[in-house]
């Protein structure tokens, strides 16, 4: 319904970001993922290591002081980061939704992991000892078979989660999509959002590709489960799943084209074509029949910005009105890969979007029901 928009020149500053960017994307990457590829594994440590910190950990702080400074900002602006109406108020769903990726990435993702250790450990904080990464992300989900917190996580607290809140989780909490969320705000990182964006019928075609992602990470996952319990031991086969999960699936997919891709496809190209644990997520709540809904109300003027403001590739408009004709519709994970990051909602400058009432028991999902508007 609505119509693909022409990305618009990059400026001449983007342009130069963007030489560096990807070399130094890549460049990154496999220094931190595969040291021992450019020097003896004895020499890592004093080659790489900055002030006798891993690579980990300054990559780790670079994206939490990114993700944090971004989110911290639009909170304490008290503006609307999405749209032109830049003196429009924030929504308080917003406000929550970037208070949550704060204090998620910096506690959960930054502090927890690096800092707690060495104060309760009353360790040096400097001289890490080189060890290689061994990247354990929930969002692989084979870690739901080999340990009973990453099966209750996987297959009992996400699912619950999505039955509550729909796909939230990649919008307020985790820490990949809270550097798409926050990136998604800035001045270049929203025009990657509008302009580059994938979208159309064979954009959603592809997006099967992501079952594929969730499939291998299940196979996967039952290898390690068999090794682990002694059940069939395959060391070899193992050893041939970890590979292709850490070169194909880990460093080409996840971090080269899900980080590098974001100014030439918008900031969610891995959440939506990749990530295992959204396949999942997309199932439970399909199946499970989540609650979750975006509504559209009689109030659709037809101008089709909620469309361009999705990272996901929704055509939103084409919910809201037929040749401009409000029609009321509405969408939820059983026809969309919807985060519920509220971006189309904020955009839109009649308020002809909302989220259904979370456990609102009467049925107001159906096209002309009666929308009851939760958004701030
Ligand atoms: S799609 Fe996956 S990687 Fe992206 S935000 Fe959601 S859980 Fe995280
Ligand atoms: S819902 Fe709002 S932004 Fe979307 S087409 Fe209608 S008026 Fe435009
Ligand atoms: S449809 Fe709206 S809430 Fe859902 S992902 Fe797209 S912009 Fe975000």
């Amino acid at each position: 319904m609505s119509q693909a928009l022409k990305p618009r020149a990059r400026s001449i500053g983007e342009r130069i970001f963007l030489i560096f960017f990807f070399p130094i994307v890549i460049g990154f990457y496999l220094i931190y993922k595969y040291p021992t590829w450019f020097v003896p594994e004895t020499e890592v440590a004093q080659t790489f290591y900055w002030f006798g910190k891993s690579t980990g950990f300054w990559y780790n702080t670079v994206y939490t002081a990114l993700v944090c400074f971004i989110s911290g900002q639009a909170v304490l602006k008290g503006t609307t980061p999405y749209g032109l109406n830049k003196k429009k108020p924030i929504s308080g769903y917003q406000k929550k939704k970037f208070t949550s990726i704060f204090f998620s990435q910096f506690i959960l993702f930054y502090f927890v992991p690096y800092l707690l250790p060495v104060l309760i450990g009353h360790k040096p904080f400097f001289g890490d000892t080189y060890s290689p990464v061994n990247k354990n992300a929930y969002v692989y989900v084979y870690n739901g078979f080999t340990s009973a917190g990453g099966f209750a996580y996987i297959f009992v607290l996400v699912p619950l989660a999505v039955w509550f809140f729909g796909k939230r989780y990649c919008s307020w909490f985790c820490a990949c999509g809270n550097l798409s969320e926050t990136i998604g705000i800035t001045s270049w990182g929203n025009r990657w959002v509008t302009d580059r964006t994938p979208r159309g019928e064979t954009a959603k075609k592809f997006e099967i590709l992501q079952y594929g992602f969730l499939a291998f990470a299940i196979v996967f996952g039952f290898v390690l489960f068999l090794n682990a319990y002694k059940i069939i031991v395959a060391p070899d086969l193992e050893l041939a799943f970890r590979s292709a999960q850490d070169l194909v699936i880990d460093l080409m997919f996840g971090a080269l084209i899900g980080i590098g891709a974001y100014p030439f496809l918008g900031s969610r190209i891995w959440c939506r074509y990749g990530c295992p644990l959204a396949a999942g997520m997309r199932l439970y709540g399909k199946y499970a029949k989540s609650r979750f809904q975006v509504i559209a109300n009689d109030d659709c003027k037809g101008l089709n910005l909620c469309t361009t403001q999705c990272p996901m590739g929704i055509d939103v408009a084409s919910y809201a009105h037929k040749d401009k004709v409000p029609i009321k519709g509405h969408f939820g994970l059983q026809n969309s890969p919807c985060i519920g990051c509220g971006g189309c909602i904020d955009i839109c400058p009649v308020q002809a979007l909302s989220f259904q009432e979370i456990l609102n028991h009467s049925d107001s999902t159906g096209p002309g029901a009666a929308p009851e508007s939760r958004h701030a």
